[in-house]
């Protein structure tokens, strides 16, 4: 996953984590509060029953003291309790409660009660009524006691209204343990409890485990903790086996303890209740974040991946980048397997550019990827370089139907095409090589389809297929690379020098100075092959000024020791004549040596010299001040040789070997060489014609009048001291 979509994803359960840690700090705060809640609800039971019995009981009590009054008069006592039935209702229909009279059981007990106090008598089941009740009692002055017997279930909406707990409650006699109330039982249970002696029952138990408790933690005895008015917290299992949390706290005014108290499946219900909203706003909110965070995700990823989509594919014509490729094909997909690559390009694409303006060039290009679209769909690769270079990568499969969408391309741009508003015959060259990548790496083999495409321009023809001499070439020329530098430093270069003869006196009248390089590893390396290296790898600047000052060097040696007036012609790069310090360079080396700058004559290719045109033709004007003499070499075999020759001020112009060949045996080019050399008279510049291998072709240039003629029928480059020998000679026999 991406590093960015990554650090999102940790953002986002950072934030999820965070979240369910503040839910819990909500949880935990929560159970604090609802238990500190529930232990408060089993304390103010208390308060509340409290409360309640005391209204309750102070309207008995007066009822009680009227009938004490009464002193028996029955009719009196009626009158008293239909008066006071109502108000001391406990809450249901008035006609379930009832009055029992002057009840006289378990004397011994009711005497042993302080007069005029209300109390409450053990529960019992009252047959008359069917019923169980729970007689609230009042010892009169005369001594004998009178009692109101409650159902029991009034009791329940005494204490469970009254005091508003949805928890349990006993309510139990503390003069004889027996239990008078208890919340959590229906009447028919009730009987079964309260039949069973208490304190061998459960009740007796629970007592007995908490007079223990009692004890440790208040130091009281069970005796003394009910006589006073006490109330204490504490963990009880129930007979069911439940567990639950109890406040036990006595009320000695009314002879008896409440216990009131929460099973803690009761408390988790309803503290689960609390918590259901919190696990409810956790799982909504994170969801919230989820979907924010995946949205984001999302069009973070989408931008990223645009943004990657741009970095790796070209914007004009929307097809991957070399780089892209490399990094595709070298670390993210390695192909396996013989595959077909070709390399299309556009020869002086940067001509139609300049010519017809970018937007020209932008369309051919555009043509030229729609073109090959059509045929390099999935699993062939299209490609593009910088520049007018198209690159084609397809599996063996596919590679004929490649190769031949290719040659179908080659052939329709021989034909003009219009682009825009300007018709154009793009010159356009293709290399293909077939390799197998499990034997060799992607950037080999684009390296071997950059060198057949580069064949492809060389030698002129549409397209060229990588051979193993092609290979050996390639190995050829990395090493020379590689031992250029090392060659420069140890002076392995040394210069050679080529007669040019005047073709009428048969006397010489100039030398080119031809650079040869005895490479210590490699051994004898001709210029073809190492000059095209240095300029491709910017040596050329060191290369030329070394040679340079080797040719100046020599020809004053030469010139020293013939004794005759004669030219040298030095060979520039045009990388060399764009160089800032070449100007600078010139004029130390020559003014260093004293040779008049007349005597020099600097050669340059002029096939590229339309790019840098005007910075050119003021360089050649400064030159020209000095004297020197301008050559410009291979004339003919560039683009505009003959617009070259009236825009700069050129002295001399050197007739390609490739021109002279055949002029002894092919009219066409006879022809084309006699028409240069009537340009060349015209505008009134010299012509030499260099490659004269046949006395025929000498005859035809001295017919003609060519100032001047080297090649092999005179002589093959010379080294120093043959071509001081070699000039003086008085004269070279031309017939
Ligand atoms: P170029 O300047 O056109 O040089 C003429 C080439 O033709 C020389 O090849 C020469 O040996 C060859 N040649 C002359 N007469 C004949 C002939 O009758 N028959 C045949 N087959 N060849 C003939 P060379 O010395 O191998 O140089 C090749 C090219 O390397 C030169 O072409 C020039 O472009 C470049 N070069 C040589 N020396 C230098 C140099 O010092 N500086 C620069 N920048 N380029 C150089
Ligand atoms: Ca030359
Ligand atoms: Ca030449």
């Amino acid at each position: 996953m991406h590093k960015l979509r990554k650090n999102v994803w940790l953002l986002f359960i950072a934030a999820v984590f965070l979240s369910i840690l503040l839910a819990l700090a909500m949880t935990v705060y929560t159970w604090d509060k609802h238990f500190f809640a529930i232990k408060s609800d089993l304390i103010h039971v208390h308060a509340l029953a409290e409360n309640y019995l005391s209204a309750k009981f102070g309207k008995l009590k007066n009822a009680f003291q009227l009938i004490d009054k009464a002193d028996n008069n029955q009719d009196q006592v009626s009158l008293i309790l239909s008066t006071f039935i109502d108000t001391i209702d406990f809450d249901r229909n008035s006609g379930t409660s009832f009055f029992q009279g002057h009840l006289t059981f378990d004397r011994d007990y009711l005497e042993k009660q302080e007069p005029e106090q209300v109390f409450f008598k053990n529960s019992f089941y009252y047959p008359a009524h069917k019923q169980w009740v729970a007689p609230i009692c009042y010892r009169f002055n005369a001594g004998d006691t009178g009692c109101f017997a409650i159902d029991i279930k009034d009791l329940t909406v005494l204490f469970t209204k009254g005091t508003k707990t949805t928890g349990i409650i006993h309510v139990i006699s503390t003069t004889d343990y027996w239990l008078i109330h208890n919340s959590s039982l229906d009447e028919d249970q009730f009987e079964t409890l309260y039949t069973t002696n208490m304190m061998r029952g459960p009740l007796g138990k629970l007592l007995e485990s908490h007079s223990k408790t009692i004890k440790e933690e208040i130091g009281l005895s069970l005796d003394e903790f009910l006589a006073g008015e006490n109330s204490h917290s504490y963990k009880q299992r129930l007979r069911t086996g439940e567990r639950a949390l109890f406040n036990f706290s006595t009320m000695p005014a009314y002879k008896i303890f409440i216990a009131s108290g929460y099973t803690y499946s009761e408390i988790w219900r309803q503290f689960l209740n609390y918590t259901y909203g919190i696990i409810l706003l956790t799982i909504g909110f994170n969801l919230v974040l989820f979907l924010l965070f995946r949205r984001y995700d999302k069009l973070n990823e989408m931008h990223r991946l645009d943004l990657e989509y741009k970095s790796k594919h070209d914007g004009l014509t929307g097809l991957l980048t070399r780089r892209a490729s490399e990094q595709m094909f070298m670390e993210e997909h390695p192909i396996n397997g013989t595959h077909l690559f070709a390399a299309i390009s556009i020869n002086k694409f940067n001509l139609i550019n300049e010519r017809f303006g970018h937007h020209v060039g932008d369309l051919l290009l555009q043509y030229i990827s729609n073109y090959l679209k059509n045929y390099c769909a999935d699993p062939c690769y299209l490609i593009r370089d910088i520049g007018p270079d198209f690159f084609i990568i397809s599996p063996e499969s596919e590679s004929d139907k490649i190769e031949l969408a290719i040659e179908h391309l080659l052939e329709n741009m021989r034909k003009p095409i219009a682009m825009g508003d300007v018709i154009l015959r793009p010159n356009i060259k293709a290399g293909v090589f077939r390799g197998d990548l499990s034997s060799m790496s992607y950037r080999e083999a684009l390296k071997c389809v950059d060198l057949a495409l580069w064949k492809a321009k060389k030698e002129q023809v549409n397209l060229y297929a990588y051979t193993e001499e092609t290979h050996e070439l390639v190995l050829q020329r990395s090493r020379i690379r590689e031992l250029l530098d090392e060659g420069i430093a140890n002076h392995e270069f040394h210069l050679v020098y080529q007669p040019q003869v005047d073709p009428k006196t048969g006397i010489l009248n100039g030398i080119e100075a031809l650079a040869r390089w005895n490479c210590a590893k490699l051994g004898f390396i001709p210029p073809d092959q190492f000059i095209e290296i240095a300029e491709e790898s910017g040596l050329i600047l060191d290369l030329g000024r070394e040679l340079t000052a080797i040719a100046i060097n020599d020809f004053k040696d030469i010139l020293a020791k013939t004794n005759k007036e004669f030219t040298l012609s030095i060979n520039f790069s045009i990388y060399q004549f764009l160089s800032d310090t070449f100007l600078n360079d010139i004029d130390e080396f020559v003014g260093n040596s004293g040779i008049p700058p007349k005597l020099l004559t600097l050669e340059i290719t002029e096939s590229i010299f339309v790019e840098e045109l005007a910075y050119i033709k003021k360089l050649l004007l400064q030159l020209h001040e000095r004297g020197f003499h301008i050559s410009l070499d291979d004339f003919g075999t560039g683009y505009s040789s003959l617009s070259m020759l009236s825009k700069l001020p050129i002295d001399e112009i050197k007739i390609d070997k490739s021109f002279i060949d055949n002029i002894h045996r092919s009219r066409p080019d006879y022809m084309l060489v006699r028409n240069i050399l009537a340009i060349g008279e015209t505008l009134d510049v010299k012509v030499v014609a260099e490659g004269i291998e046949h006395s025929d072709q000498a005859d035809i240039l001295k017919k003609h009048h060519c100032h001047s003629i080297q090649g092999y029928l005179y002589s093959k480059p010379l080294p120093k001291d043959e071509i001081i020998a070699f000039a003086n000679k008085n004269s070279i026999n031309t017939k």
